[in-house]
């Protein structure tokens, strides 16, 4: 057997498996993506209503301007033309308001902190994040633990703990290790980005390029499981076709899926697996005749404490055009929650109902005959949660399982998971594997 007919299967079109799919064609193999869904993108998948020239993300997603691997990807495929970088408005509560929070003089003037040494305390803490690389030192003590001892207890409680609570619901916002944290603040900027047409416009681009290029794409095959043959080869079973035979296969879903389909994992790395946690995610996203913030704000941060039954209101006509929704206004209500939540079992109209009288909060205005259009998404797997001395629970991206490969949004730690570092590991994982078949 020639080196180019190794036949390498993905499961997954998300941004990861799409990203290990194109080092793995440019390298001459013969590629196969098995995707479960009609469509590329994952959870950066969007949708789009006839009369809208851009689609919308189920889940809001933007690029930050440090987001390398993500921005380095598109510039190799040419298209850097075709990202934009807008600077919409994020705001913070504070006794029954929002101040802008998106930039050093927003900061100074927003009155959470008040003006004496609990705003000179902030500040030197986000300093001090953004200037040291020592995330092992930090991934020993809690967020809650670092925060309250280094930002003091009011700062704390007023600028991060609102976060923690929303991301990671009251049972493990005091459990999150610092160095989530410390990769949320030490790089991400407040210009945020997208894909001209949506993040959906850039997954199905990048999808017909991959197949330009001789990768093959099935939609609609969930694949059951993987099991290895006596001959070495690894055999990819479906639902209703006949099994195909692989030389290797990068499996890019959620541990727990990885555990399910794989059962010739040995018993430690299945158990590193299953003991990996995460939340999920509810996001409500509603077409509205009118534009809802007054202000034009674009991302309200929401503390559950003072009421909202959401962590996060997200007006994207106000980072993007309505005119690209063909006027409509766009807003996303959403949450992460334990998968176990009664939110995961409620109907649309259920949750609608719960939602909208929190609106006429942000504009006393707003009527429940502005919703033209309600969509609820809701997936299990959406927020890995790293708890204290985290890096020691990675699992391996070349699994026990000669030819098995796994690459998550479990795995990209320190980092918070994002397409960016999808297309990290994706293509880490294609190194990985091209490297394992050198002669
Ligand atoms: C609420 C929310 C907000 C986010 N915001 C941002 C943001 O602002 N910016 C950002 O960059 N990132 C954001 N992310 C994260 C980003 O979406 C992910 O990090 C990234 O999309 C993960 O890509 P992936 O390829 O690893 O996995 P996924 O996107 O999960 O792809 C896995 C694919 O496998 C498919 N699949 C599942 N089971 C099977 C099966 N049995 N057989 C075959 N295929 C199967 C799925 O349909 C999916 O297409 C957000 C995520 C969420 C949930």
């Amino acid at each position: 057997m020639t080196e180019t007919s190794k036949r390498i299967a993905i499961i997954g079109a998300g941004i990861g498996g799409m990203s290990a799919a194109y080092d793995l064609i440019n390298a001459g193999k013969h590629v196969v993506i098995y995707e479960a869904s009609d469509h590329p993108g994952g959870l950066a998948a969007g949708f789009k209503e006839p009369h809208w020239d851009w689609s919308v993300e189920r889940y809001y997603h933007h690029w930050f301007t440090s987001d390398k691997y993500m921005l380095g990807l598109i510039d190799e495929l040419g298209w850097s033309d075709q990202v934009i970088f807008p600077k919409p408005i994020s705001v913070m509560y504070y006794k029954g308001k929002f101040y802008p929070f998106d930039s050093i003089p927003a900061a100074i003037m927003y009155p959470g902190l008040g003006w004496g040494i609990n705003k000179i305390r902030f500040g030197f803490v986000g300093l001090y994040l953004r200037l040291t690389n020592n995330w092992r030192a930090l991934e020993k003590t809690t967020t809650d633990a670092w925060m309250r001892a280094k930002a003091g207890d009011k700062v704390y409680e007023a600028m991060w703990e609102p976060m923690m609570v929303g991301k990671f619901g009251e049972r493990y916002a005091k459990e999150v290790n610092m160095a989530w944290m410390w990769a949320r603040l030490h790089s991400r900027s407040t210009r945020l980005g997208t894909f001209i047409g949506g993040f959906q416009a850039f997954a199905d681009k990048f999808a017909a390029e991959l197949q330009r290029r001789g990768v093959e794409i099935h939609y609609e095959m969930p694949v059951q499981s993987i099991t290895r043959q006596e001959n070495g080869k690894l055999q990819v079973q479906f639902m209703d076709q006949a099994p195909e035979l692989f030389d290797q296969v990068l499996v890019t879903l959620s541990p727990g899926m990885m555990a399910k389909l794989t059962p010739d994992l040995p018993k430690d790395y299945l158990s590193g697996l299953l003991s990996l946690k995460n939340m999920g995610a509810v996001v409500m996203t509603l077409s509205l005749s009118h534009a809802l913030s007054p202000e034009g704000y674009y991302w309200y941060n929401i503390p559950k404490q003072v009421g909202f039954p959401f962590l996060s209101l997200v007006e994207h006509t106000n980072f993007l055009k309505p005119e690209y929704f063909g006027g409509d206004h766009i807003l996303y209500i959403g949450d992460y929650l334990e998968v176990d939540h009664p939110n995961f079992q409620k109907s649309d109209e259920q949750l609608l109902a719960e939602f909208l009288p929190h609106l006429t909060k942000i504009n006393p205005q707003f009527s429940p005959d502005w919703v033209k259009k309600v969509w609820v998404s809701k997936t299990p797997y959406a927020q890995p949660i790293p708890l204290v001395n985290h890096s020691e629970n990675i699992p391996a991206v070349k699994t026990p399982v000669p030819g098995v490969y796994f690459a998550s949004m479990s795995q990209v730690y320190p980092w918070d998971r994002g397409t960016n570092f999808a297309v990290e590991i994706g293509r880490r994982a294609a190194r990985m594997m091209l490297e394992e078949l050198k002669p």
